[in-house]
């Protein structure tokens, strides 16, 4: 009988098991492929920073100690860029961990409730759910354009987190900084208990970041949490390390509540070196900013609906009347090229694509002009 044996917490037993799709070894393995294209993941089509790789070595030999709490080098560096004080930053084993971190720190189990989009990212609703928080969800637009009056309508007194992402996952859309100021100061008058989480894990790829983002304006309100990642533009997505500000109070309890050590030496150092490495972060600016442009033209092309991006991925729907999303994606995998079907946000008929480098996009886009008739 359940009651008489091992069980975990009911709400961790309904948790949907995460599915990581297949691996690219299991995918060369099943198709027989020596060379596989990863679109899938948004990472950075450049690798890791020569930089990052080269303190990663550098430091090896010193991996038997335990890192230094609070990662004080590394909020000193962040500090230092975004101009504000090291107190208010929050470093974690990913933005993911800050996350589910402000979860757990701002809402009761049972009690309390978040309020996100619908298509969002996956993390925000799950880790609500592991916490035993509910999730309360908006439609997005038609155009997968956001709707804050909607968002606010749906808070109430109860509402502990709103989450926005921007620019957004999985369409690229990125809001007007106008529009996410208005949204924090309305928030503010009519929830002060709410915090808005902005998740700014893609702004470093958009066109004008001062027109849209917190924190290339140095602009931090008390209600504002906004975080950014070392997984996309930095290159660092196996290191685990992200980053945000958060309001004084919730900065605080964030270093009482984090696992001591979850950012480990390895991390640190790498992201301390990637920061410095500018002409790798240049170059992954420029080859993203051409690859977003020449795959959304050549997309086009085919005939496929694709949505605006100022990330570094395309949100696209296939031409009427050819094939399906799924038919789409299985038979790229058979040419061992790996994109992201968009079933699991809701989103059934539409894909999303990273932008790779030069020859991943050609040989991506010479795939679909295969599939979809083209010569
Ligand atoms: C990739 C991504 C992140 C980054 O997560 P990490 O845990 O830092 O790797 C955060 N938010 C969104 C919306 C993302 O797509």
């Amino acid at each position: 009988m359940r009651n008489q044996s091992v069980q975990p917490l009911e709400r961790i037993r309904e948790l949907a098991p995460y599915a990581p799709g297949l691996s690219i070894d299991e995918i060369r393995a099943k198709y027989g492929l020596s060379q596989i294209i990863k679109l899938a993941s948004n990472e950075n089509p450049l690798g890791a920073s020569p930089l990052a790789v080269e303190a990663i070595r550098a430091e090896a030999p010193g991996v038997f100690r335990y890192p230094r709490g609070g990662n004080p080098d590394l909020a000193a560096a962040l500090s230092a860029r975004h101009k504000v004080s090291p107190e208010r930053i929050a470093i974690g084993n990913g933005s993911d961990e800050i996350i589910d971190l402000c979860v757990r720190m701002l809402a009761q189990p049972g009690e309390d409730n978040i309020v996100c989009f619908q298509p969002c990212f996956s993390i925000y609703p799950i880790q609500a759910a592991i916490a035993g928080v509910e999730t309360r969800r908006v439609p997005l637009n038609s155009d997968f354009s956001f709707d804050f009056d909607a968002l606010l309508a749906r808070t109430d007194d109860k509402t502990r987190i709103v989450f926005i992402t921007t620019p957004d996952n999985p369409s690229g859309y990125c809001p007007p900084l106008a529009d996410v100021m208005d949204l924090c100061e309305t928030l503010a008058a009519r929830r002060p208990r709410a915090l808005l989480f902005v998740d700014e894990a893609y702004m470093d790829f958009a066109r004008a970041e001062k027109n849209h983002s917190l924190l290339a304006n140095h602009t931090f309100p008390d209600n504002v949490a906004v975080c950014r990642t070392f997984s996309k533009s930095w290159g660092l997505a196996g290191m685990r390390v992200g980053y945000a500000i958060l309001p004084l109070p919730l900065a605080d309890a964030f270093w009482r509540a984090r696992l001591p050590f979850s950012v480990n030496i390895l991390a640190e150092k790498a992201a301390l070196a990637a920061l410095k490495d500018i002409p790798f972060r240049e170059a992954t600016l420029r080859t993203v900013h051409s690859g977003r442009k020449f795959l959304q033209e050549g997309l086009r092309g085919l005939g496929c609906e694709v949505l605006p991006s100022e990330a570094n991925f395309l949100m696209f729907k296939l031409p009427a009347g050819s094939i399906t999303a799924t038919d789409c994606f299985e038979a790229l995998l058979r040419e061992g090229i790996i994109i992201r079907p968009l079933k699991s946000y809701g989103l059934p008929e539409h894909m999303r694509v990273s932008a790779g480098n030069e020859n991943e996009n050609a040989i991506f886009l010479k795939a679909m002009k295969k599939l979809l008739g083209g010569k």
